[in-house]
């Protein structure tokens, strides 16, 4: 059969849907004519495949001089129209509506969610109050921000894993989640899994620790994280060092993302920054987009209290959020926890807030302390019985060496300020100022002794 004119063939079919359009009701039309593939033409027939074999004798059975008048009434002649069935398209298709699975018409061929949207919030483990609607874009977190969209419209298709990272309090597990309860709410049919990473190592210790059902408790563990279709873990940098979890992890990863499930991860710092990771997580942990969060400013902050006022239904003036969103800079945690407890006291003593009560309300001190890395050493070498020099040089005696993991510890801690940052101040690697921290953090969970300095120190210093 001669082939007329296939260059412009789609834009004859496209007009022909344009005809149809308007004759055929929508769930036939969008079910049935629109996947027609238009091939070819001459003067006696119009070609079109289908990829759905029952569209052959529905379409010549029901619509088949609809179809010949709509070919008619844009080529100005009478075509026999030949549906055929081809394989090669229903494959296609096949592939295609897998991905697409439930946001395709559901009108002719009802397609049964694997779970609704009850049953799924319950078993995500979300937060209702962490979502989208409710999360103030800054500059601080806009790339963040518009990655989970991406993720949250098309889990698995983008950003494999999205990584992301930022100081305490600055919205990861909100966002996070956030892009949960957007898929748990237009894709049904996925399943959406929130977990944090102490749980899953929780997780893997109490599969392992069942002797004998060991196996059999494993391959339950390892169902329960690989079926799902987006998995959130929330502060990832917990797994490190601990080998058994890293391994899940490992193979948790492997089995989601090679079968395009979605990962969402979230730490306090990059996954190179996460000391004793296997470099085989960190170079997976990197495939997909890493984005940081970092502190908000000032209009960002004042967005988020005033917000807040508005869920609360309690008159804030905006100087007070001015003021509270000025004092607590770093954390939004506790730029909630200071603005809940003003509301809570305004609602409770019906006295009109100003600053002076707001002041009392959070413990506000005039004189602020403003811990400065040189304050901190000073202090430290102090309690120590060293000099600061000591501190920021490299012996290695066992005294120096625990007050400079402790001076580098209260840094972090006291200034928020980032780890390169003290890195440059201690003149001191990047790993080795990582390594201290979390050494002192880790040891003082058991050693009173250590503990027992710190505060002393932290007293000093803050006094
Ligand atoms: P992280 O996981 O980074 O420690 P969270 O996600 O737990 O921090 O956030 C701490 C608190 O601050 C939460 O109550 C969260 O809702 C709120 N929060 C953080 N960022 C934002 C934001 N951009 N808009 C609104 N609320 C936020
Ligand atoms: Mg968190």
């Amino acid at each position: 059969m001669k082939n007329m004119s296939q260059e412009n063939i789609i834009e004859v079919w496209n007009a022909v849907l344009e005809v149809l359009e308007k004759q055929i009701s929508e769930s036939t039309f969008t079910t049935w004519i629109l996947p027609l593939e238009p091939q070819y033409f001459d003067d006696n027939c119009f070609v079109v495949h289908t990829g759905q074999a029952f569209a052959v004798n529905l379409l010549r059975g029901n619509h088949y001089n609809q179809i010949v008048d709509a070919v008619k009434s844009v080529l100005n002649k009478e075509l026999e129209v030949k549906i055929i069935f081809d394989e090669e398209l229903q494959k296609k298709i096949a592939k295609k509506s897998k991905a697409r699975a439930a946001v395709a018409e559901p009108a002719e061929q009802p397609q049964k969610p694997k779970y609704d949207s009850l049953t799924q919030m319950q078993s995500s483990n979300l937060n209702l109050k962490y979502k989208f609607e409710n999360f103030v874009v800054g500059s601080n977190n806009k790339l963040a921000y518009v990655a989970a969209q991406t993720v949250a419209q098309k889990p698995g298709e983008k950003y494999n894993p999205l990584y992301i990272y930022g100081g305490p309090g600055l919205g990861k597990t909100h966002i996070m989640q956030a892009i949960g309860h957007y898929i748990i709410k237009n894709r049904p049919d996925l399943k959406v899994l929130f977990i944090t990473a102490e749980e899953f190592v929780n997780d893997v210790v109490n599969a392992l620790a069942r002797g004998d059902e060991k196996t059999k408790n494993m391959n339950k563990f390892r169902k329960k994280y690989r079926e799902v279709d987006v998995l959130l873990i929330d502060d990832i940098q917990l797994i490190a060092g601990k080998t058994r979890t890293e391994e899940e992890v490992f193979n948790t990863f492997n089995t989601l993302h090679g079968a395009g499930k979605q990962i969402v991860l979230t730490s306090d710092r990059t996954p190179k920054e996460i000391p004793s990771l296997s470099d085989r997580l960190i170079s997976r942990f990197e495939w997909g987009l890493m984005a940081d969060i970092q502190v908000p400013d000032i209009e960002t902050r004042m967005a988020i209290l005033s917000n807040l006022a508005k869920d609360s239904n309690i008159e804030v003036p905006n100087n007070i959020i001015e003021f509270l969103a000025t004092v607590y800079a770093s954390n939004i945690r506790e730029l909630e926890g200071a603005f809940n407890r003003v509301t809570a006291y305004a609602s409770i003593n019906e006295t009109p807030l100003t600053i002076d009560n707001v002041k009392t309300i959070i413990n506000y001190n005039e004189k602020e302390k403003v811990y400065t890395f040189d304050g901190i050493v000073d202090e430290v070498a102090s309690y120590y019985n060293i000099s600061a020099k000591d501190i920021k040089g490299s012996s290695r005696s066992a005294k120096i060496a625990e007050a400079r993991q402790v001076a580098i510890y209260l840094s972090r801690e006291l200034t928020k300020q980032s780890f390169p940052a003290i890195g440059d101040f201690f003149d001191k690697k990047h790993t080795t100022i990582l390594y201290s921290y979390d050494k002192v953090k880790e040891e003082l969970k058991t050693n009173k002794s250590l503990s027992h300095s710190i505060d002393a120190i932290t007293n000093q210093i803050c006094k």
